[in-house]
């Protein structure tokens, strides 16, 4: 009977939890770690002002998921970021914040205070509200003595605006030990309105790893403490924090910030007990909201967090940030390069799952913005690489092609509801792709339906090349691909009613200080049409 009680009040991974025969005991215990995610409510045992040693703000600020009313403001509190509990007492803090119209914060427009609680690591997540559309303000943190440095954001236009123009940068994967971040210098002079992040922000691997310029701290992270610490080593990076303290970002994961190639609750490697990989995902999803400048609709429960979301510039754009590793099932074909057969095709393979497909689809059908925007990890273009003597193309199972059902009824539905402009922007794969994609891109005479621009990885890889040697033979095998490259950097976007550019921004390396960046390719797209041009 108790059984059937806490099955009919359970969580769904909770009741999957149960059916997997976990026990009573060890249910309670993982329904009491849900439970210990505080409200907002104040404490009682709040201090109001402590007095810091040393400098809590060691992450810097960040601002993000702005809409046209407001946007998240964040920081974590954190003196000795690789302590544990960070340096801080196992009390909550309150810590006050400041919305300014100007630069040096002298015309306050509002003010508030929050409660950083050790049970979200002391993190601070303020949804502003109240603000005027289309204007940017410039924000800081008070705790006790301390003060963060001061950071600008910005609001969107109204939903039914008619904006003129919206820039923005892709940016993704991020490996601190294989590359510096030297392409976020360039980024902040370009002074974009958003950045979009894709995901891998952090890598899980242990120290040395991939050890090319930095190392990480400790073993593969595992626990809350050592995702927490992950996170904060990633941050205490300068460059990075003043990308994030420059203008809002749009963030959504891949695989790293949790496990690599993880499906859904599906280990890369054979034999991981499932309840030993939710608990570590429970601790890599807490650990990523702590981090990262997301809404109350983020604060996640348990293993679960709801990271897909939309945005409104204007009428200008529509932006649709999708999770692709939450909700999706395991790659077929072993995740072994494949022929797009039988067990890529099926239609129970997802990539997004049934709800978040169905959000997409009515947003889509929904929106009335001039170009509508699919935020994502993997890519869609769908590019063969033959393998050894088997000439018969190959296809990445961890990418679009190992849910080419579902990518191909995706296609079919913007083409059949002439969804306005679609363009897809996407990470992971560390080069930088142009591709027009079509229902079956190995149809070349087909339709083109959308644009694909794939952002080059910001340090994964270290330097990495501009050309390999089967370039040729992969571009004239996938006319789909319209520019290709291997080197470090990212994307920069301008989008006017008329037209869409993307710079690939490319660092002529990325192992020392100093790494120059430059304009590899401008490649555009006149609105009405989704044939890229080529400067
Ligand atoms: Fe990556
Ligand atoms: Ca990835």
């Amino acid at each position: 009977m108790r059984a059937h009680r806490y099955d009919s009040v359970m969580d769904p991974t909770l009741r999957d939890l149960y059916q997997l025969g976990v026990s009573r005991r060890e249910l309670l215990a993982h329904a009491a770690a849900l439970a210990a995610i505080p409200t907002l409510d104040r404490a009682a045992t709040s201090m109001i002002a402590p007095a810091f040693r040393s400098d809590p703000f060691t992450m810097g600020v960040a601002s993000g998921d702005p809409d046209h009313l407001g946007f998240v403001i964040w920081t974590r509190l954190a003196p000795e970021p690789f302590a544990a509990g960070g340096g801080m007492p196992p009390k909550a803090v309150e810590v006050r914040w400041e919305i300014a119209a100007d630069e040096s914060m002298s015309k306050v427009l509002a003010r508030g205070t929050e409660l950083a609680t050790p049970q979200l690591g002391h993190s601070v997540h303020v949804e502003v509200e109240g603000l005027q559309a289309d204007r940017w303000y410039y924000y800081r943190f008070r705790a006790g003595d301390a003060e963060s440095p001061i950071g600008r954001a910005r609001t969107l236009p109204a939903p039914d605006a008619d904006a003129a123009q919206v820039t923005f940068a892709v940016t993704t994967c991020q490996n601190w030990e294989q590359g510096l971040y030297t392409a976020y210098e360039q980024m902040r002079r370009d002074a974009p309105d958003l950045v979009f992040h894709l995901g891998d922000y952090i890598y899980e691997y242990e120290a040395g790893r991939n050890g090319k310029v930095r190392t990480h701290h400790g073993g593969e992270i595992d626990s809350l403490e050592d995702y927490r610490m992950r996170h904060a080593q990633y941050r205490s990076d300068p460059l990075l924090q003043a990308m994030h303290a420059s203008c809002p970002w749009f963030v959504t994961w891949d695989d790293h910030e949790f496990d690599n190639n993880c499906a859904d609750r599906v280990s890369e490697q054979a034999g991981v007990d499932p309840r030993a990989f939710l608990t570590r995902r429970q601790n890599a999803y807490q650990a990523y909201y702590e981090a990262m400048p997301l809404r109350r609709r983020s604060l996640p429960r348990g293993p679960h967090l709801q990271l897909y979301r939309k945005a409104s510039f204007g009428r200008l754009a529509e932006f649709f940030v999708l999770d692709g590793r939450q909700y999706r099932t395991n790659q077929p074909n072993n995740d072994r390069r494949s022929p797009i057969n039988e067990a890529a095709l099926d239609p129970r393979q997802t990539m997004l799952g049934a709800e978040q497909r169905a959000w997409l689809k009515q947003g889509l059908i929904g929106s009335r913005a001039r170009w509508n925007v699919l935020a994502q990890q993997v890519m869609m273009g769908m590019v063969g690489v033959p393998s050894g003597d088997d000439p018969a193309p190959r296809y990445s199972m961890d990418q679009w092609p190992g849910y080419a059902g579902e990518r191909m009824q995706l296609m079919q539905f913007l083409k059949d509801r002439r969804v306005p402009n679609p363009v897809v922007l996407t990470g992971d794969i560390h080069s930088n792709w142009c591709n027009e994609l079509r229902v079956d891109d190995r149809r070349h005479d087909d339709p083109v339906i959308a644009a694909e621009f794939v952002a080059t990885s910001l340090s994964s890889g270290g330097n990495g090349y501009d050309r390999h040697s089967g370039y040729d033979a992969m571009l004239a095998a996938n006319p789909c691909v319209k520019f290709h490259n291997r080197q470090r950097g990212y994307l920069r976007c301008s989008v006017t009613k008329h037209s869409w550019t993307t710079d690939f921004v490319v660092m002529d390396q990325v192992e020392k200080p100093g790494g120059e960046a430059t304009r590899r390719a401008r490649l555009t797209l006149e609105a009405g049409s989704a044939l890229v041009q080529s400067d």
